[in-house]
């Protein structure tokens, strides 16, 4: 038995680095990367942050993909992945940890009108503009998973109203959970700023469109940092047009990386920033390597995948 580790990304840690980071806490374990495949029929396990699917279709015993990340949907919607192959995902704290502050650095940014006084001290101006005070403001948190419950239990204990929403019922101290699709869009007139954070499944792809965006407070910020499928772009631009919401953050969209004659790039209610909200792994590589032990003493694995419901 064999975990293959095959990243399948550029511009990220190699295949053999990330192979020689695993080995060294696991050095008992039979680790293989793309260049040195051996048998493809001793390879039970791959390791991979996009799926490549004719490596997948060369391993007859396969029975894991281990996803490097927390999206499964390019995994799980892959037409070519077989029944019987189990998904799992990471949940390390550290890009939770790290999205939350990211939600939180762009609704502060709006608070505390950082642009403005940037622009004014450009300018040589000393130009007073009260802040917007953080009890008086209600934050919409869409998502109350791993990294959803965090950013809500972050944001009230920083002292902002918020409201969450998922789709089964939670309790999360000091915050008002909703749940269900009939629930969003009175969450969404309540909010002066919402943070999605939402896996791509067939009911959340395209939920924010035209109909769904005029539903926002006018003026709010929508902030995401789910997947980029959850907004209808172009019905964001006309949204954002007419001032509701007021202003988008968005760390994904819907083609990455955004193409450079996206009308998203330059307009002026718009921030972008290319993915970059959950950087860090953490130690969710030992989850790597108790998953492969797991799979082959035939246990329960951690951060299974429902691959029904998609997340
Ligand atoms: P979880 O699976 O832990 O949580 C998902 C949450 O979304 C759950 O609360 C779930 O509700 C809710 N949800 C799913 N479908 C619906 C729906 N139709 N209506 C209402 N609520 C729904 O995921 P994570 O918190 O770990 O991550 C969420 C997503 O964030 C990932 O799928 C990934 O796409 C993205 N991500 C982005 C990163 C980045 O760098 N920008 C990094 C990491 C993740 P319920 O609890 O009832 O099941």
């Amino acid at each position: 038995m064999a975990l293959l580790i095959e990243t399948g990304m550029t511009g990220w840690i190699s295949n053999e680095d990330l192979a020689r980071d695993i080995g060294k806490s696991a050095p008992d374990l039979d680790l293989r990367t793309p260049e040195n495949l051996g048998n493809p029929a001793e390879i039970t396990m791959m390791a991979v942050a996009n799926l490549n699917t004719d490596r997948m279709r060369g391993l007859p015993n396969l029975k894991l993909i281990q996803k490097l990340g927390a999206g499964v949907e390019t995994i799980v919607h892959n037409p070519a992945l077989p029944d019987h192959i189990r998904v799992t995902r990471l949940k390390p704290d550290a890009p939770a940890q790290g999205i939350a502050e990211w939600f939180l650095a762009y609704i502060l940014r709006h608070q505390r009108h950082m642009a403005f006084h940037q622009a004014a001290q450009s300018r040589s101006e000393w130009v007073s503009k009260a802040p917007v005070y953080s009890p008086d403001t209600v934050v919409g948190v869409l998502g109350l998973g791993h990294i959803g419950s965090r950013t809500a239990t972050m944001l009230n204990m920083i002292g902002f109203q918020v409201m969450g929403w998922s789709r089964s019922l939670k309790q999360i101290q000091g915050v008002t959970c909703l749940h269900g699709a009939d629930a969003l869009p009175q969450l969404l007139s309540q909010c002066d700023h919402i943070c999605a954070i939402l896996p791509s499944t067939p009911d959340t792809t395209g939920l924010f469109d035209a109909r769904m965006l005029a539903q926002m407070k006018p003026g709010s910020q929508l902030l995401n940092a789910g997947r980029g499928d959850l907004i209808d772009e172009a019905a964001l631009i006309a949204a954002l047009d007419q001032g509701t919401p007021g202003h988008a953050v968005l760390d994904v969209t819907s083609k990455e990386p955004l193409p450079a004659d996206s009308p998203l790039w330059q307009h002026p209610s718009v921030t972008i920033t290319p993915h970059v909200s959950g950087w860090f792994l953490g130690d969710a590589l030992t989850d790597v390597i108790e998953n492969f032990r797991r799979l082959t003493a035939g246990t329960d694995l951690l951060h299974e995948v429902d691959r029904a419901r998609g997340y």
